[in-house]
């Protein structure tokens, strides 16, 4: 429960997926007591597994002991059932970037867990403070955004949606701290900063490459070496997912217009089932 000094001991994560396995992993590694939930056992276990397979890695690595990654992996419990998030201190919302779903999954938030308990989403692009109204209590709701890989990036963005509390900021900051990242804030405004800046970039370069300025490799090879970024804009959108990329730029497209215009491609690569990594094909092939 959240303390007197309003420090966080549980947390919740919803939505046990590309980030919400992650963002579990990272909060049990820090210590915390970690309940994921997702809507089918298999989505589920999938987000388990690969929780485990990442800190299988850390130890072949030498990053941690085979007894501090079986901690790690006791402190994460698996759940269909949303009210087992109910005693949570904090939790985060990582489930599919569509207003309609997490705005559902926070009004059944709303009715279990604790008045005192955070409320975060991990939305990309969506307004925190549209989330947050689907509750009684919007000064507790705040954006917690994760970088993708979530154990690699050092960045967290804490959103301040429009009735979000001083004290529910702070508390955001502090947990992102406690996970070892560090914090920028913003305002709720559309893609707040990352976003904002990034779809366009990860756009342009779908477009240049349906339009034959040049090869993939050589686009993703252009701005690695030309910018000194460590992925190009299509290895990027890959790796984030396609369907996300084409989610936010939409989003992006609708509340700041044409010039966030989705790229073609990206739209018939979405309808193509082709989402990037997750799917094993994206603009490259994986295994
Ligand atoms: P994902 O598709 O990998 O995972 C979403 C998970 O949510 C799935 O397992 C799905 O079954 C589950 N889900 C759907 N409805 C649910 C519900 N009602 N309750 C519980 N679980 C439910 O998506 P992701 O890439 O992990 O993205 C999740 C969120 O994080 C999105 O809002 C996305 O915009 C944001 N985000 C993604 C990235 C990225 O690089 N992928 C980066 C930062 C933020």
């Amino acid at each position: 429960m959240t303390g007197a000094t309003g420090a966080i001991e549980t947390v919740g994560v919803v939505g046990a997926g590309t980030m919400g396995s992650d963002i579990a992993q990272v909060a049990a590694a820090s210590g915390f007591e970690v309940a994921v939930r997702d809507i089918e056992q298999q989505f589920v276990e999938d987000g388990l597994a690969t929780i485990e397979s990442n800190l299988d890695r850390d130890v072949e690595k030498g990053r941690r002991s085979r007894a501090d990654a079986n901690a790690v992996r006791e402190r994460v419990t698996g759940t269909t059932d949303l009210a087992d998030l109910g005693d949570c201190d904090l939790v985060v919302e990582a489930v599919v970037e569509d207003i309609d779903v997490k705005r559902d999954v926070f009004a059944d938030l709303n009715d279990i867990t604790d008045d005192g308990a955070v409320l975060a989403t991990n939305t990309s692009t969506l307004s925190v403070t549209t989330i947050a109204s689907a509750t009684d209590r919007p000064d507790r709701v705040v954006g917690i955004h994760f970088m993708n890989p979530v154990p690699v990036m050092d960045g967290v963005e804490i959103v301040v949606g429009e009735k979000t509390a001083d004290a529910v900021v702070e508390s955001a900051h502090a947990f992102a701290a406690a996970l070892d990242k560090e914090t920028w804030e913003c305002e709720d405004k559309p893609g707040f900063v990352s976003n904002r800046i990034l779809m366009p970039w990860i756009n342009e370069g779908v477009r240049a490459y349906d339009e034959g300025v040049a090869t993939k490799e050589d686009i993703d090879r252009g701005m690695k070496l030309g910018t000194n970024v460590p992925m190009g804009p299509l290895e990027l959108a890959d790796h984030i997912g396609l369907d996300v990329c084409l989610h936010a730029t939409e989003t992006l497209h609708e509340e700041l217009g044409d010039r966030y215009k989705p790229a073609y491609l990206l739209k018939r690569k979405v309808a193509a089932g082709d989402l990037g990594k997750k799917t094993g094909q994206g603009f490259y092939e994986y295994d």
